[in-house]
């Protein structure tokens, strides 16, 4: 296995693909990674300085927790206020600053958050105390979706009561388009996500190639990977041509996972969804259906929500849509660090801020 991924990093193979790159390079181009993940590899094994002239590789929104709105960051603080509630959270969220507060200063003021690595970890905290709600902070994309549909179907067989989630769970299709229609960036072609396509296979990209003529293709996180990727679509660039391809297909079938794909649609209905920076999109969130709507943890705990207002001076919202470099903003580095975060771009693993403070 370790000889395998070994391959993905062989600097004789990235040479290739550099020179096949090289190659093809169609002058000017913005090619746009819309996965957090591949932004960091890409920071971190210093592609982006490999490109060929005029070649420029932009970040998008595929961070979860960057695109989580404002105004949603403010509810789960609301949440959290709630008497008697535990908040279940992945780590990176508590530091999200909100409005006038953020999950870390609430657990410092005594409210019950606890980081988990899973939805299955929050419906197990809900077991073992009867008495108390336990409400689990839902972001994430298609990668982390089913494991919350298959907790909120275990948590209705059991009966459990004292469970909930705040779906603010989002769909990367459709903030792609909302993107790629921006006159502002001029996006030749995607870097599309590796995990969530795991999930959701290539036909729901394919609109890009038919209706706006992008290329797009889908990639691995390794060196390796994603210089396969870049070279396919300076390809299919070079040729003139736009169609959805696999550079990952030990990981990516084109149907994608079936039973996952199914777990989220028993669960879950599309709604519109606010990212930050991008605002409301159509169809591009996830809500509880009907059957599962009691586990909503808005409509169950009606939390006082305090009146949202926007981090000042911070540019995540330009950051996420690809028109601004995290070094662009007049915060970066000064006022703005992973220590005292302004924004969440600063805040999250896979934030662009975050990984061009470690790696530039
Ligand atoms: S550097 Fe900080 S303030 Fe500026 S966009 Fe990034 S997170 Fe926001």
């Amino acid at each position: 296995m370790e000889e395998e991924l070994a391959r993905f990093k062989d600097p004789v193979l990235a040479r290739r693909m550099l020179d096949a790159i090289a190659a093809f390079s169609p002058g000017e181009a913005v090619l746009m990674e819309v996965c957090g993940t591949h932004t960091v590899s890409i920071a971190r094994s210093g592609i982006r300085d490999l490109m060929p002239a005029g070649v420029r590789l932009a970040s998008g929104p595929g961070c979860p927790v960057c695109v989580t709105s404002n105004s949603d960051i403010d509810t789960v603080i609301a949440l959290a206020r709630v008497p008697e509630v535990i908040i279940a959270t992945f780590g990176d969220m508590t530091r999200v600053p909100g409005s006038t507060s953020s999950l870390l200063k609430e657990q410092a003021d005594g409210r019950d958050i606890r980081i988990v690595y899973s939805p299955l970890d929050a419906l197990r905290i809900a077991q073992d105390n009867p008495g108390r709600e336990v409400v689990f902070v839902g972001v994430g994309f298609e990668t982390t979706t089913p494991l919350v549909a298959i907790a909120v179907k275990r948590a209705l067989e059991e009966g459990l009561e004292n469970f909930s989630v705040f779906a603010a769970h989002k769909n990367m299709p459709g903030a792609i388009e909302a993107i790629i229609a921006d006159p502002k960036l001029k996006v030749s072609a995607l870097i599309l996500p590796g995990h969530v396509s795991t999930i959701i296979g290539a036909e729901p990209y394919r609109f890009l190639a038919e209706k706006y003529g992008i290329p797009g293709v889908i990639t691995g996180f390794e060196p390796v990977d994603m210089l396969q990727g870049i070279a396919m679509i300076m390809r299919q660039l070079h040729e003139g041509r736009a169609a959805i391809e696999i550079a990952y297909a030990r990981g990516v079938m084109p149907e994608g996972n079936p039973v996952a794909k199914a777990a989220i649609d028993e669960v879950f209905d599309t709604c519109t969804a606010t990212w930050r920076g991008l605002g409301p999109i159509e169809g591009s969130g996830y809500r509880l259906r009907e059957r599962y709507a009691g586990f909503d943890a808005v409509s169950k705990l009606r939390p006082q929500v305090e009146q949202t207002r926007e981090p000042k001076g911070c540019r995540c919202g330009d950051i996420l849509r690809g028109i601004m470099r995290p070094d662009e903003c007049p915060l970066f580095r000064r006022v703005c660090t992973p220590e005292n975060p302004v924004g969440p771009c600063m805040v999250s693993s896979e934030g662009s801020c975050a990984a061009y403070f470690r790696y530039y």
